[in-house]
């Protein structure tokens, strides 16, 4: 079996691999964007496929399935992409990251589109509404634990399959356990995507193949992160719930900038549980915006149907408001005591978070509360670096350098395993061979060198980007 890593190698990135067995079968692991840059920049060079893998021209057909293992960005967001690159590719998912999909893909084209007629791009989109409609016949949807076929089309010997798991992650997210022979024997490779061993607020950690693996391609987002290790959710949450109170005391407004997919929901469900409890006021308004509404909507419609701690819990359970349009408006939802969970989670340039924390920074009776991961000199990973060092911040040009008065804070709350949960999995999973994927050099470095104390058996790959290995 061939590997090769197609999207950036030197932080979060898009996420996209290609594995090709023997036999010739081609199964692309997902199909992300670059959530750091834009346009082109942002899609992983396909293309490479074609090129790294040409003795199986002919057919120009080398891609024969597809998986997408959630519905972030950086795993799903370049899928029309890679479907017009190899429209005969089979793409499979699971029924909840289907139906997301079915509402962010046509988001993000319109919101694309918006982008390049209001000038904040110079980029074309890179699909339109229309192509997706010619393309969602195509997608499959495949349950938990139930293998599906991945054998290739072309191939002689086309016994291959695969096998989603829970991955503990979001609403809808997969790891992915392949089965194929070569050379007579039975292989095995898992690919964890993104992962989260333990129980969240809203789902379930994650559950894996109960037998070993050849090959493991693992995430390793938490790898540099020494903290995350040295707390647990438990005390995370109850620091964060007193963060809440005392902006809510001071009669400040607290911004929680998160993901829209995810890490919103999750987040809501804590503040509900802090109003249930009595510790916030149930009075205190909630702020959500755009997507995450609908976002949430089908988090509560798949309670019955997909992994939950409690099927009861309704993120429309908790009372939200919509954040009104218009600066000055916006504005005057800051006055407080307010809370306000929007998007980007890394504060980019564009996103309401970032307007927001431009004019809540500069306010003693504001918080700022970060929750999940932010990849390098994005505004959100900036801010939290410039107020450790009591230092100003630059979020954005317009406002250029702005003193930190407001309390700005992090908490771990990510949908992700810290790094010793990554090494217990890799020991749990006991594979012959670990490809390092998704995540810095700085976490990789990390996860190698344990992972090699850990599993002194076992072979520590770090492809780069657009070189084969066998695995
Ligand atoms: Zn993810
Ligand atoms: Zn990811």
């Amino acid at each position: 079996m061939r590997f090769l890593s197609l999207g950036a190698d030197d932080d979060i990135g898009a996420s996209s691999h290609f594995l090709q067995l023997d036999n010739g079968t081609g199964i692309v692991l997902d199909a992300g964007a670059d959530p750091s840059r834009d346009g082109p920049a942002s899609v992983p060079d396909y293309d490479q496929i074609r090129r790294a893998f040409s003795e199986r021209g002919g057919a120009g057909n080398p891609v024969d399935h597809a998986l997408v293992t959630h519905a972030h960005h950086d795993h799903f967001g370049t899928l029309p992409l890679l479907v017009e690159e190899f429209p005969h590719a089979k793409v499979h998912m699971t029924p909840a990251t289907h139906q997301l999909l079915e509402f962010l893909l046509p988001a993000s084209a319109r919101l694309q589109k918006r982008r390049q007629e209001e000038g904040s791009t110079e980029h074309d989109p890179l699909f339109s509404e229309d192509d997706l409609e010619l393309q969602s016949s195509l997608y499959r949807e495949q349950d938990l634990r139930a293998p599906f076929d991945t054998g290739g089309a072309q191939a002689a010997d086309p016994n291959a399959e695969a096998e989603f798991f829970d991955a503990g992650h979001i609403l809808g997210s997969a790891g992915v356990l392949l089965r194929f022979s070569e050379d007579g024997d039975e292989r095995r490779v898992f690919y964890s995507s993104d992962t989260n061993t333990t129980a969240q607020t809203i789902i379930p950690g994650g559950d894996y193949p109960d037998e070993p693996v050849d090959v493991l391609v693992m995430e390793t987002t938490g790898g540099a992160d020494p903290e995350a290790e040295q707390t647990n959710r438990a005390l995370e949450e109850e620091r964060f719930c007193a963060a809440l109170q005392r902006t809510m005391q001071r009669g400040g407004a607290a911004l929680v900038p998160v993901f829209v997919m995810g890490r919103a929901q999750e987040v809501l469900a804590l503040i509900d549980r802090f109003k249930r409890r009595g510790d916030l006021d149930e009075d205190v308004p909630v702020y959500t915006a755009g997507s995450m509404r609908a976002i949430a909507d089908l988090y509560d419609k798949t309670r019955e149907t997909t992994p939950r701690l409690n099927p009861t819990f309704r993120v429309f359970g908790v009372d939200q408001k919509k954040l009104p349009y218009g600066r000055d408006k916006l504005r005057r939802t800051l006055e407080g005591p307010a809370i306000h969970v929007v998007s980007s989670g890394m504060m980019f340039g564009q996103t309401l978070s970032n307007r927001l924390a431009r004019d809540l920074v500069g306010n003693p009776d504001g918080g700022i509360f970060r929750v999940g991961y932010a990849v390098e000199d994005s505004p959100a990973r900036r801010l939290t670096e410039a107020a450790q060092n009591g230092r100003a911040v630059t979020l954005h040009e317009e406002a250029g350098l702005q003193e930190i008065q407001a309390d700005v804070e992090r908490f771990r709350l990510s949908g992700h395993s810290d790094r010793q949960q990554l090494l217990n999995l890799a020991e749990r999973l006991d594979p012959a061979k670990v490809v390092l994927v998704h995540g810095s050099d700085e976490a990789k470095d990390w996860m190698a060198t344990h992972l090699r104390e850990r599993l002194p058996g076992a072979e520590v790959l770090r492809p780069a980007q657009g070189e084969v290995i066998e695995a």
